[in-house]
């Protein structure tokens, strides 16, 4: 049976962060529990679309899945266990925020079969952390990151940002320090991105807000390089780095031309050379009946956007997504998937790089070089039929 990942989306969150602009909001008790009923009958809805397939990992995600009682992350994990076909040792993540997670939830979430914890740190500095507009300190950090550890979780991940207004190298040297002295198993780091909508947009342009230069975000990065590797972490993608068999097989299956179905606001799946892309209006997802899904004359009705990848478009994304993980693309995985030689298709542009140094070949696989990895955008541009 082929593999299938599964992803959840829990919108809520109980304040937004000046630099988010994910589809996340405020709610009470009585739309959360609209939410999740809405929520399980699509899950139900759509086991038919995984007969084939066996479940090889289930991503919860959000917005903040640790603001919601923990009694309705049970309710979704016993949903998918009842209704889809998820191997023993499927990966089960879940995010949560330091704040909103108690010993109860973490307990509760272990016992659920979740087995993956992600915590949404960004900086140990408490200036830094409040720039962002994060609710939480690093000291509600270090109390969710034991209790996680004495209820059982073996396999946490720590997200962080660099790029902070007002933070320095040294300070993102500390940050980066105190959460690898844990002895964490894998950490996501990305470059702040001020993203048009959010406040942060707003404060940059009435010169609130000041960014680091680019040099120091140059110094991050090497400190980031030299911090990981002294810890024994591989950078096996952009942004993430892992001890070895921790790397997140979910993110590892989205770059991997692995298909996965998504639930709920927003939610995007691809499964049969079809990309889906659910309502992304609150009201409009909520309206849905889901009941009728299965038999429904009109499915797309059910999306904001529904795209077939024909051969052309799926290259571009294999090239796209293979090329963002640090073992880059296999070429006999290439041929077997689109009956096509690698090497035919992007021979010219290959050789350019690899004399640039941006790209290099070993045994069957090309991958960027940690300096091809710093300009990816441009590389792919010519990496694209
Ligand atoms: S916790 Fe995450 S999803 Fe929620 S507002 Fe902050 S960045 Fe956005």
């Amino acid at each position: 049976m082929s593999n299938l990942e599964l992803y959840i989306h829990i919108p809520f969150c109980e304040k937004k962060c000046n630099y988010c602009d994910f589809v996340s909001f405020h709610a009470n008790y009585d739309v959360v529990n609209k939410y999740i009923n809405k929520l399980l009958s699509e899950i139900e809805s759509k086991k038919y679309l995984a007969n084939d397939y066996q479940i090889c990992s289930i991503y919860i995600g959000g917005g903040t899945p640790s603001f919601i009682d923990s009694k309705y992350i049970n309710f979704i994990m016993e949903s998918i266990q009842n209704n889809y076909n998820v191997v023993n040792n499927a990966e089960i993540s879940i995010e949560v925020n330091p704040n909103s997670v108690t010993e109860e939830k973490i307990k509760s979430y272990f016992n659920s079969g979740i087995n993956r914890l992600s915590i949404g740190l960004q900086s140990t500095n408490e200036d830094e952390l409040k720039t962002l507009g994060r609710v939480h300190t690093y000291n509600d950090f270090l109390n969710a990151y034991n209790l996680a550890v004495h209820s059982g979780f073996k396999n946490i991940n720590v997200d962080l940002i660099n790029g902070i207004p007002g933070q320095t190298p040294e300070s993102y040297k500390k940050t980066l320090k105190l959460v690898l002295m844990l002895n964490i198993k894998h950490i996501s780091i990305y470059n702040l991105i001020i993203e048009d909508g959010t406040p942060f947009k707003t404060m940059l342009a009435n010169n609130e807000i000041q960014l680091p230069l680019e040099n120091d975000i140059l110094l991050m990065d090497k400190i980031t390089k030299e911090l990981t590797e002294y810890y024994r972490l591989n950078r096996y993608e952009i942004s993430n780095y892992a001890k070895s068999g921790f790397e997140c097989r979910h993110n590892l299956g989205y770059w991997s031309d692995v298909p996965y179905i998504g639930f709920g606001l927003n939610s995007s799946s691809y499964i049969n050379n079809t990309r889906f892309k659910n309502k992304t209006n609150f009201n409009d997802y909520m309206s849905l009946d889901y009941t009728g899904y299965m038999i429904s004359t009109n499915q797309n009705s059910y999306y904001d956007d529904v795209k077939i990848i024909d051969t052309k478009d799926h290259i571009n994304e294999y090239v796209m997504l293979g090329f963002r993980k640090t073992s880059g693309i296999n070429v006999d995985n290439f041929y077997n998937t689109f009956n096509q030689k690698f090497d035919d298709l992007f021979g010219t542009a290959l050789k350019i790089y690899q004399g640039m140094g941006m790209i290099n070949k070993v045994n069957d696989n090309y991958f960027m070089t940690e300096n091809g990895l710093n300009i990816s955008n441009s590389i792919l541009s010519d990496l694209l039929l």
